[in-house]
């Protein structure tokens, strides 16, 4: 359940910029998830929900939004949907890919007042 620790995190950078801010509640938190990072959106919410209880995100909404996976050819650079099915470019059927997003798990944006 490494959800927690890494929700903590998300929880701390987003009251320390708050607090920069000079703000005396954050109201709205969004975060990016990729389709192919190992983090589950019901585990982050829960955690999110629990973890903010007494501090300034305390009521605040959780807004997630999900990056489609996507894989990238080395040999002609073309981007295309990541399948699991078939595994070559289909431009060129090279099997030389690389993951071009779906790996993505960063705080977007925080809204205060
Ligand atoms: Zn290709």
């Amino acid at each position: 359940m490494h959800e927690l620790a890494v929700t903590q995190s998300l929880l701390d950078l987003a009251v320390k910029h708050a607090k920069e801010a000079n703000s005396q509640r954050i109201t709205d938190l969004y975060l990016v998830i990729g389709e192919l990072s190992s983090f589950v959106d019901d585990a982050v919410q829960f955690y999110w929900d629990f973890l903010v209880q007494g501090t300034l995100a305390e009521g605040s909404k959780l807004h997630i939004r999900r990056i489609v996976a996507e894989l990238q050819c080395l040999n002609c650079e073309s981007r295309f949907p990541f399948n699991m099915e078939a595994f070559a470019c289909p431009e060129c059927e090279s099997t030389r890919l690389k993951v071009a997003a779906g790996e993505e798990f960063f705080l977007e944006a925080i809204e205060v007042e």
